[in-house]
């Protein structure tokens, strides 16, 4: 899915939001969005890029400098976060450890002074949707993983918000257990028909899960797509090599991007004349990867055609390099097909 055309739902609508702390660049500068009803929408970028600061705007949880937000197109911007239809999963599920999933889940009904067995009711309702009905006594102690963030889930989802906000909630979990959990939420999202909001600073996070990823670097927005037209069509140098896997060069007619899966190797016996599709490179590493092995390449500025970018890399499937191995120190040519470089605005 692409990004919104005007026509198409917006859950949450943001426009020219802006969060200024203190002097300098804003945390967050000027930025507009539309997210689909339903969609799973990953903000991505580096650490203090802005985007804890633009979820935490939407969530009411920090007041906006400047700008709006709209959710199903009424204005949220000066709400208070309860009265906004949106909920906050936070990191590592926080759940209470001394509470059963079913107090967890009816805390906030508590809090509202709702009685006990219409809150348990409601609570009770709410873990049988993700599954976890028969452990409502448990304490998070006694669950799994996978079942705590089920029962965080639940208890995000008692407000009957139309939007969860998701600031890295896998972040702390082992590598293992965080690629179990990603697929679960993802499993939820769709079962639930709700709008997730969830800001990684994994691109591969980012992958797997959105449906629309949101590219964010120094506050400003660089580019908004599915995770396929992103990694295929990066908008932009950092984007490209955020997102990893590509080579970034230097042409005559300016920066270009090529997937590192995209590019031949050629012995230099065998090279090809000098063009603007090709360029030198001597190997400076090669690991084995399993399916592939990837190569580390370094330009040694000697091509005509002007690829000045130093560093490169390239993977190469292991039946091709069982075929021809390259050796450290080798110099190779580089080639790719002329659809296989797109423009990269620096
Ligand atoms: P991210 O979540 O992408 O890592 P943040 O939104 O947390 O980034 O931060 C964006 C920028 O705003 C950073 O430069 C950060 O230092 C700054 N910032 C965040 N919160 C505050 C705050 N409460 N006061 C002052 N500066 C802040
Ligand atoms: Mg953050």
């Amino acid at each position: 899915m692409n990004a919104l055309s005007s026509s198409q739902a917006a859950a949450i609508e943001v426009v020219a939001l802006t969060k200024q702390y203190g002097v300098g660049q804003p945390a967050v500068d000027s930025i507009s969005l539309r997210i689909g009803s339903g969609s799973y929408c990953c903000l991505l970028g580096p650490s203090g890029c802005g985007k804890s600061t633009t979820l935490r705007m939407i969530a009411g949880h920090e007041s906006v400098t400047s700008g709006d937000i709209l959710l199903e197109s009424r204005n949220i911007t000066n709400l208070p976060a309860a009265a906004r239809g949106t909920a906050m999963m936070f990191q590592s599920f926080a759940l209470f450890p001394h509470l059963s999933a079913l107090d967890n889940v009816a805390f906030s009904l508590k809090m509202k002074g709702i009685g006990k067995t219409e809150r348990h009711k409601s609570a009770l309702d709410l873990l049988e949707r993700v599954a976890m009905g028969p452990l409502a006594q448990r304490k998070p102690g006694e669950l799994s993983g996978g079942q705590q963030q089920r029962v965080a889930l639940a208890r995000a989802l008692i407000t009957q918000p139309r939007v969860l906000l998701l600031d890295e909630p896998l972040s702390a979990l082992d590598p293992f257990l965080r690629i179990q959990m990603r697929a679960e939420l993802r499993r939820w999202q769709k079962q639930l028909g709700l709008t997730f909001i969830h800001v990684t600073h994994s691109q591969e996070e980012a992958m797997a899960l959105a449906d629309t990823m949101v590219v964010m670097n120094h506050g400003l927005i660089e580019q908004v797509g599915s995770p396929h037209d992103v990694y295929n069509r990066p908008a932009s140098e950092f984007v490209a090599r955020f997102m990893g896997g590509h080579n970034v060069l230097d042409t005559p007619t300016g920066k270009m991007g090529v997937r590192t899966d995209h590019m031949q190797l050629t012995p230099a016996s065998q090279a090809q004349p000098e063009s603007v599709h090709n360029t030198w490179a001597v190997v400076t590493d090669v690991e084995y990867q399993g399916t592939y092995v990837l190569l580390g390449l370094q330009n040694p500025g000697t091509a005509k055609t002007a690829h000045t970018t130093a560093e490169m890399s390239v993977m190469v499937s292991e039946a091709k390099f069982a075929e021809r191995p390259y050796a450290l120190a080798e110099t190779v040519q580089l080639s790719w097909a002329p659809e296989a470089a797109h423009a990269l605005a620096s």
